[in-house]
């Protein structure tokens, strides 16, 4: 039932659930509302639908009905929830392509896709900047002065650091050491996946330019209009509060791509795009310079300061 995975899917999907239960976290209106749509759409995508965006956005779509607004939620609730959305459409499509139910059921359970729903804040905190060094776990773990399996068995939530191990794995990745603090395992870094109005890509010139999103909206009322950073690309959908909410493209915009949702990011110099598999938001790894020569990105000027309070 379930596609094998390669490691592309299982960071798209990992990085899609990472800013889903984000936006579940913070509580958010109906620009929010449509990004998470994609987002899980997203999901769905890599871990239990086909292959069509307007299919799985429609029953991403169908899973947000009822979903309060403004309704802030607990990690662990907001974790739970996309779990449940996604093993209800995994059973659907079971249903679609004639698999058993008991069969699709016993599947989905072992599937990679399904231990992504149990990864902690801290665990995908840890794999999210990780990737962005672009090093080998044994690289980092040399760095770190630590033994090389245990950053394996933090990315899977299996154990958790002790306060040296924290401190030491901190400075080896370039995070400020609060972000690996005891008091953020349970808490997502909700502060990505929104702004105050400004685009953190750090580019001086930087202007929004508004633009389409979708050119056949799935639901108008969303918000096809978006705005786009001109430094790096960024799109974001704006809250009536003024808060700005990055968007992964999906569709068929100038900025926007097709399923996978995901592949083919479009960018102005071309390296990063909007590719979910990639760390993302875009804004926040761009760098006017470009990366390095081995892909490295910057590690953002967030998780270098230490964290805000909450
Ligand atoms: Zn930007």
């Amino acid at each position: 039932m379930l596609e094998l995975w390669n490691k592309g899917r299982e960071l798209r999907a990992l990085r899609a659930v990472d800013a889903a239960s984000a936006l579940l976290v913070v509580g958010i209106g109906e620009a929010g509302m449509a990004v998470l749509q994609r987002l899980l759409a997203t999901v769905f995508e890599c871990g239990a639908g086909g292959t069509s965006a307007a299919v799985e956005l429609s029953r991403a779509g169908d899973a947000l009905i009822g979903l309060p607004l403004d309704t802030p939620q607990p990690e662990a609730a907001a974790r739970a929830w996309l779990a449940e959305a996604h093993r209800q459409r995994a059973l659907e499509r079971a249903q679609e392509t004639g698999v058993d139910p008991d069969q699709a059921q016993e599947e989905l359970l072992k599937h990679h896709a399904w231990a992504l729903h149990q990864l902690d804040p801290l665990a995908r905190r840890i794999r999210l900047v990780h990737a962005s060094t672009g090093r080998t776990a044994a690289e980092v773990s040399r760095a770190a002065r630590l033994e090389g399996h245990l950053l394996a068995r933090w990315s899977r939530g299996a154990t958790r650091p002790d306060a040296g191990q924290r401190r030491a794995l901190a400075r080896a990745l370039g995070l400020a050491p609060g972000w690996l603090g005891v008091q953020r395992d349970t808490v997502p870094d909700t502060v990505l996946y929104q702004s105050d109005g400004s685009c953190p890509c750090g580019v001086g010139a930087a202007r929004f330019a508004a633009g389409t999103l979708d050119e056949r909206p799935l639901n108008a009322a969303w918000g096809k209009l978006g705005l786009f950073c001109t430094g790096c690309g960024q799109p974001y959908l704006v809250e009536p509060d003024g808060r700005f909410h990055p968007v992964p493209g999906i569709g068929t915009g100038r900025y926007a791509h097709q399923f996978g949702a995901i592949a083919d990011g479009v960018q102005p110099d071309g390296w990063l795009g909007a590719e979910l598999s990639r760390p993302w938001p875009l804004a926040h790894w761009y760098s006017p310079d470009g990366l390095n020569r081995r892909g490295v990105l910057q590690i953002p000027e967030i998780y270098r300061s230490p964290p805000a309070a909450g």
